[in-house]
């Protein structure tokens, strides 16, 4: 499948890319737009943002959404709080995954977590790849169903807004 991947500084490329499997907990979304974030121009331009350096090819995007296209396991729970977005469903992804075990994640302040890993990101090793893909998997708690009779192209705005 295509995905749009960083090679270092000027070299951005579409390129195929393995088509991921969601495992228990997971959401496989074909993702329809993502915003491009001044992070991801820096990737582009610099070859890293700040002290982030690019060592690998990464997918970039973190501003995405897009449709649901199936679920690891038939008991993966969507974002606490709310119903599971059903196949087929737009859905605007959260791109930060907490660690769940530092003080603030312990703590319930997931949003402050001190060891997140975001979607197309080179701060660890190896990068977390991103959302510039036409398929990719993230936790189902992720997920953020978009509301009817939203444009998804306007929906791509969520990560920014927020
Ligand atoms: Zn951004
Ligand atoms: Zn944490």
């Amino acid at each position: 499948m295509p995905g749009c991947v960083i090679h270092g500084a000027g070299d951005l490329r579409v390129e195929d890319v393995p088509s991921p499997v969601p495992g228990p907990g997971e959401a496989l979304v074909a993702v329809r737009y993502g915003g491009v974030c001044g992070s991801d121009l820096h990737y582009w331009r610099h070859g890293g943002v700040g002290d982030f350096r690019l060592r690998e090819p990464m997918l970039l995007g973190h501003e995405v959404v897009g449709t649901v296209v199936a679920y690891g396991s038939p008991d993966t729970a969507g974002p606490a709080g709310r119903p599971r977005p059903a196949a087929g469903a737009s859905v605007a992804v959260h791109p930060a995954t907490p660690c769940g075990v530092c003080p603030q994640c312990v703590d319930g302040r997931r949003n402050v977590c001190r060891d997140t890993r975001y979607l197309g990101s080179a701060a660890r090793f190896p990068h977390v790849q991103g959302g510039f893909a036409a398929r990719i998997v993230v936790p189902a708690e992720q997920l953020r169903a978009l509301p009817a009779g939203l444009d998804p192209r306007r929906g791509a705005l969520a990560e920014p807004l927020s």
